[in-house]
């Protein structure tokens, strides 16, 4: 497929509007020595193009996509109706305060329906990531014990079993990382992390549910451990999916926390963005949150900083359209549906665990929360299959490979997320091209190298494209 810097011709074009009648001279800019080489193409041309592009990707609007860690969902398109309004795409952020009263509504809202989600008191909804999310709390951590004037506090301990931003959230932030090992459930250890608190911890990342899809059974214990060692406990919600509406970490002892909205309230993602990490922290922390937060003033609201802000962490409210849709999400679902959502993916993840346990070793043989890891290590060892040989075999049946090789303390690793939004019929045809894929790399494990067959790419050359990438189109 050519790419659309090859098609079309000089002087093609679309233009749909005439040239501007008043010159234009512009004066003190920098202007280009020749002018930007863009593609001429017809508006057929053009939408051919992104017509086939978008064929031979796969979405979750193509069929199962099992990224685990990911939280490939559908989301309902009502939510991209309520984005899409002009009165929250046509406005300005420098506006005057009286004429954004209803997205200063939207985000007081929103934050409220966060703070009652997660049990905490206050919230920004700033951060554009999740990993911008954990930057940001972890800011708040080291704000709170600099206002006691407590600089010894430079240590966050993360679990091995913690996503893999944590510990570089931490780094990013200007803490010493200390990595704590699992117990042979794939929990934190719990003599590990007496050994580990002391005067110089900051605080405790853990990733609740865990990257092995288990809910630490022990968290009521880890955050008080933390907590009589001085330190704060931070948790990554960026999967909530699991727990929401059931559980929240404001009641589990967590003084800070971020949440994914484009993985569990709704946005599209995949591809880069736009995200949104809200950070929800107890009261205390409050003083310390970024941006600007919308506060009752009159009979509407008004734009406040906190006292004693870190100062800003993205440019005014965060990726608004993004917290559009996630209070469109969560007003839809209502206290009711939010839980059922999170029972669902949790149904959904253990019947497909159950189903497949007579035919793949499972990594930690548990009731899992919305995702499970299993293993290939045995197939790798007897076949001379591997984690990736399965997940390309899958491409050709129409399914989204799971994630591989993560987390990493599982050997062979697939880790799979159905979600709460697939069907048991869906599920049922999922579960039997795995158990067919596990058969036949038993019967012909030769043939598993070669597969896919039927994508528009094969097996691609992937350790050239991570560590030598073009992501530059020169011209000859
Ligand atoms: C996805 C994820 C993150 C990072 O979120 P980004 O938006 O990709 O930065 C952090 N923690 C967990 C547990 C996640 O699943």
């Amino acid at each position: 497929m050519k790419l659309i810097f090859e098609m079309g011709a000089p002087g093609r074009g679309c233009d749909l509007l005439a040239e501007c009648p008043t010159p234009y001279t512009p004066t003190n800019v920098a202007l280009r020595e020749k002018p930007l080489h863009l593609p001429e193409v017809s508006e057929t041309e053009l939408s051919r193009h992104y017509t086939e592009l978008a064929k031979q990707a796969h979405g979750v609007n193509d069929g199962f996509y099992p990224l685990g860690s990911c939280t490939m969902k559908y989301n309902p398109k009502i939510n991209e109706e309520a984005a899409a309004l002009p009165g929250f795409t046509q406005i300005h952020p420098l506006q005057d305060t009286p004429d954004i009263q209803g997205c200063l509504e939207v985000i007081s809202e929103t934050e409220q329906a966060l703070c009652a989600i997660t049990g905490m008191d206050a919230c920004t909804l700033q951060p554009a990531a999740g990993a911008h999310g954990e930057f940001t709390g972890l800011l708040l951590i080291k704000a709170y014990h600099a206002s006691r004037g407590d600089d010894a506090r430079r240590k966050i301990i993360v679990p091995d079993s913690a996503h893999g931003t944590n510990p570089a959230s931490a780094a990013m932030a200007g803490f010493d990382v200390v990595n704590i090992v699992s117990d042979a459930h794939g929990c934190v250890d719990l003599d590990a992390l007496k050994a580990a608190v002391g005067d110089d911890t900051a605080g405790l990342m853990l990733t609740n549910p865990n990257t092995v899809g288990l809910f630490d059974p022990n968290i009521a214990e880890i955050t008080r451990i933390v907590r009589e060692a001085g330190g704060l406990c931070y948790y990554d919600g960026a999967n909530l999916n699991a727990i929401m509406g059931i559980t929240r970490p404001g009641d589990m002892g967590f003084d800070v926390m971020h949440l994914n909205l484009h993985k569990t309230f709704s946005t599209p993602h995949g591809g880069g963005g736009p995200g949104s990490g809200p950070v929800a922290c107890k009261a205390f922390l409050a003083d310390f949150l970024p941006g600007v937060r919308a506060i009752p003033a009159g009979d509407g609201l008004a734009m406040s900083r906190a006292p004693h802000s870190i100062g800003d962490v993205r440019s005014f409210y965060g990726n608004f359209l993004v917290v559009v849709r996630a209070l469109c999400y969560i007003l839809t679902l209502g206290r009711e549906g939010i839980p059922e959502a999170a029972v669902g993916a949790v149904l959904n993840a253990n019947y497909m665990m159950h189903q497949l346990k007579p035919y793949y070793q499972m990594a930690y043989d548990h009731t899992c929360m919305h995702e499970f890891v299993l293993t290939l290590e045995q197939e790798k060892r007897t076949y001379n299959v591997s984690a990736l040989d399965i997940a390309k075999a899958l491409l050709d049946h129409g399914i989204h490979p799971p994630t591989m090789y993560f987390p990493l303390i599982v050997h062979e690793a697939l880790m799979i997320e159905p979600t709460e939004t697939e069907s048991r019929e869906t599920l049922d045809e999922a579960i039997q091209i795995f158990i067919d894929v596990r058969k036949q790399s038993e019967k012909a494990p030769e043939d598993m190298h070669q597969y896919p067959l039927a994508t528009p790419v094969r097996r691609l050359d992937e350790v050239t494209a991570a560590r030598k990438p073009v992501v530059r189109y020169t011209w000859e």
